[in-house]
């Protein structure tokens, strides 16, 4: 594995960052997850895009311009020979002094790490996730905006620990207002009477890119998508549930706090927009090889 620190490579063992840096200290900094299909580095502009996105909302200033970085990232996959990868692209802070102050670190370290894709089990995807909503509330977006994909991921973590000590997988997170907000690592949508919805970003979401790739593959096909305010009993009683990520790519749910989702199955609208992502990803893509 070479691993890009800063434009140089670096093998597993000798990759490594100073325990000065604000990224560990803080978890200051920012990062993307990003999927390489048949050597297609898939929605790279759209990744690049929030880097910046979330860089400018936590005032740091990435040391390259994007088209730089885009050639590092497709380079860096080229270099690891993985045609089928995931890709995890980390600009931390730099390291500083141990106060909190920011201006203190005047080299951010722009980290590329391309690694094999670790998926979820198939029967996730063939039979339905179980989820259930946690109590630890998604950050409010007055004091941390989830549209910032930022190095601290503890509030999420706390959410997932919740799931997992019920031995459930994901976890549902409402946001101060009690309404939906989204799950640890995934969007969600529901379908009812043919029509998808979601949680507006307003809800405190992550503006993911697989979420805005679903919506625009299910309009492009003509269904109607709404991005809403979106309650529990609008879960319970929808006809079908999905999740969407990166890593996830669209994975059906079919039981959520002990509620049947539809008829307990993957439904139809999911499984088409589950073929039609699918088609997609393998078919566009920046081309690395
Ligand atoms: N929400 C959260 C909290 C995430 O961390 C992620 C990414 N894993 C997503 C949603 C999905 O975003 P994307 O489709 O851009 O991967």
């Amino acid at each position: 594995m070479k691993i890009s620190i800063n434009g140089k490579y670096y093998s597993k063992r000798t990759a490594k960052v100073s325990v000065f840096d604000h990224g560990l200290l803080y978890g200051d900094g920012i990062f993307e997850g990003i999927r390489v299909y048949n050597g297609r580095v898939f929605k790279l502009r759209d990744h690049i895009d929030r880097l910046y996105e979330s860089a400018t909302s936590i005032m740091l200033e990435i040391p390259a311009s994007k088209d730089k970085l885009t050639g590092d990232v497709i380079r860096a996959v080229r270099l690891n020979k993985l045609k089928n990868a995931y890709i995890r692209l980390i600009v931390t802070r730099g390291a500083g002094s141990l106060g909190l102050n920011p201006f203190t670190c005047r080299n951010p370290q722009i980290i590329i790490i391309v690694d094999k894709i670790i998926l979820y089990p198939p029967r996730f995807y063939r039979e339905g996730l179980t989820v259930i909503t946690v109590g630890t509330q998604r950050n409010i977006a007055e004091a941390v905006s989830p549209r910032i994909k930022s190095l601290n991921y503890l509030n999420n973590i706390l959410a997932k620990i919740e799931a997992l000590n019920s031995g459930l997988p994901e976890a549902v997170m409402l946001n101060s207002f009690g309404f939906v907000s989204e799950c640890t690592g995934d969007n969600i949508f529901t379908v009812r009477k043919g029509v998808i919805f979601t949680p507006s970003i307003y809800m405190g979401v992550l503006e993911g890119i697989t979420r805005a790739c679903v919506i625009d593959i299910a309009r492009d096909s003509g269904m109607v998508v709404k991005p809403i305010v979106m309650t529990r009993h609008d879960i319970y009683n929808a006809d079908e549930c999905f999740l969407t990520g990166t890593a996830a790519e669209i994975v059906p749910v079919v039981k959520v706090d002990g509620r049947k989702i539809g008829l307990g199955g993957p439904g139809h609208v999911t499984k088409s927009l589950m073929k039609k992502f699918k088609k997609l990803a393998r078919s566009e893509g920046v081309l690395a090889f």
